[in-house]
């Protein structure tokens, strides 16, 4: 397939998943522009699926959409109380997703948190707390008995594994949402059989693109808070296309993270208004390319990988 091929590196504004900066690679095809930018970690064959997701955007574009907006969360990091409540207030968001179990912090700064943020966004606001699988079995359970005091919608990845999702989920009334334990195209499926979530977290890129997802959601029978893997605007369209192609959206997405990366390479990008991204494509802006563009070394990498990713397909 040929292609024009553009490939970014971007600081984070704040560290997140241990990454300060971001890389990937901009695809162009008939249809506009697709986003390859899988975690460093992962091999050939597990970035299969975000190659195809990103020909998908970038050849064949994106099934019609059922809704012109999508609602978000502002995720608010393990900060204390009062950035916490400065955050989700600033935000104009009706959702807030707050990290608790963070290494080195106690239940205490879980609880100060949490409490900050319910006040931010008062009884009608939506809180869902994320522990990226930081407690084991019994702490989840005790953890969440306490901080649905501040009216909790679910918790994310109480736990590291499917077994332990499944053991808190049937111990607590607050809804588990599976992120984390959702990493390949066969996972959900794992989570649903198990019993495992009331919910899944889904990200286009690791289940292969729009359609690929929409199936999978569809067979799983499990609520969907599409969620972004930290992409540039381009990759977020993917996501925004997603939750605007669900039959069903009962939940927040998680899709507001652009503003995460130092820089965009669109100039209008998926920033939340009141709460919502507006469903749409922006192309990139060559100026805002240029000023992203990675070094030779990074872009000969990203080429080699894609050659890695094909020959593994
Ligand atoms: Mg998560």
């Amino acid at each position: 397939m040929s292609a024009e091929l553009f490939v970014y590196s971007i600081e984070m504004r704040t560290k997140f998943r241990g990454i300060t900066v971001r890389e990937g690679a901009l695809i162009k095809g008939p249809a506009g522009w697709g986003e390859f930018a899988p975690f460093a970690e992962y091999d050939p064959t597990e970035c299969v699926p975000w190659l195809r997701a990103a020909h998908e955007a970038a050849f064949e574009g994106w099934p019609e959409p059922v809704r012109d907006r999508i609602p978000v969360n502002v995720t608010i990091p393990a900060v204390g109380p009062q950035e916490a409540y400065d955050l989700a207030a600033a935000s104009g968001c009706g959702t807030a997703k707050v990290k608790v179990a963070e290494r080195g912090q106690s239940l205490a700064d879980d609880l100060e948190r949490v409490e900050a943020v319910r006040d931010a966004l008062g009884k009608a606001g939506k809180l869902r707390i994320d522990a990226n699988g930081g407690w084991g079995t019994d702490e989840a359970v005790a953890a969440i008995a306490l901080l649905d005091r501040f009216d909790l919608e679910y918790v994310e990845q109480p736990c590291e594994t499917v077994s332990q999702l499944a053991a808190v989920r049937r111990r607590v009334e607050v809804p588990i949402a599976a992120d984390e334990s959702i990493r390949r195209a066969t996972d959900p499926f794992l989570v649903a059989s198990q019993n495992a979530a009331d919910i899944a977290v889904i990200k286009v890129a690791p289940l292969g693109g729009v359609r690929a997802a929409l199936e999978i959601v569809e067979r799983i029978g499990l609520p969907a808070v599409v969620s972004s893997a930290l992409e540039t605007s381009v990759g977020i369209a993917a996501g925004v296309a997603l939750a605007a192609a669900l039959p069903e959206l009962p939940y927040a997405c998680g899709l507001a993270t652009v503003a995460l990366l130092e820089q965009d390479v669109v100039a209008e990008g998926f920033l939340p208004v009141d709460g919502y991204l507006t469903v749409r494509r922006p192309e990139p802006d060559p100026a805002l390319m240029a000023a992203a563009t990675a070094g030779a070394h990074t872009r000969d990498q990203w080429q080699a990988r894609i050659r890695d990713v094909e020959k593994a397909q």
